[in-house]
């Protein structure tokens, strides 16, 4: 079946784009599940800054939803799985799941998440690429998640998934703003 991701930095819409896949669905016989990672710490069981919610189950593993009796599957945060949840993905599109994958695809270092880069092999039917709103030079062109401390950008020396429990801040930056080690 098909594979949609929707990728992008911070900020960048990804949760609403989720959202209008599934919020049609609630009205049919389709069966549906939206999946977070337990890693998450931000939301509760319901996503999206701007209002509009719906359900999401906390799974450690794609593999939990593996037997569920579903024909689309969302998971959201989907860079905070780990790589070879990609092969649990593979057999959810062979039993004909449709899944949408949402999150970031490039880490506070610029370098695309194992997980994605699977995902991208296994042919995605499309990718929708998230822009968000640069935080320095306001434009609306920011495609990579900086990571501050103090105000000074994060280079390295840290894991690819960082938890957001308040110790540095994010910010969506682009191509000019961003800085590489
Ligand atoms: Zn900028």
């Amino acid at each position: 079946m098909e594979l949609i991701l929707i990728l992008g930095p911070m900020k960048s819409g990804k949760s609403f784009e989720m959202i209008s896949h599934f919020m049609p669905l609630s009205y049919t016989n389709i069966g549906f599940g939206i999946y977070q990672p337990k890693r998450n710490v931000r939301d509760e069981n319901v996503w999206s800054r701007n209002g509009f919610n719906i359900a999401a189950e906390k799974i450690i593993s794609i593999e939990e939803i593996v037997n569920e009796p579903l024909e689309v599957v969302g998971i959201d945060e989907i860079h905070m799985f780990e790589e070879k949840d990609a092969a649990t993905i593979e057999d959810l599109l062979k039993k004909g799941i449709k899944v949408v994958a949402s999150g970031l695809d490039m880490d506070y270092r610029g370098e695309m998440f194992p997980i994605v880069k699977k995902l991208f092999e296994l042919s995605p039917q499309r990718v929708d690429y998230k822009r968000a709103v640069c935080e320095l030079c306001k434009k609306p062109e920011a495609i990579y998640t900086q990571l501050y401390q103090n105000n000074i950008p994060i280079l390295g020396g840290l894991p690819p998934v960082v938890p957001e429990d308040g110790t540095y801040e994010y910010k969506p930056v682009c191509r000019h703003c961003f800085k590489k080690s």
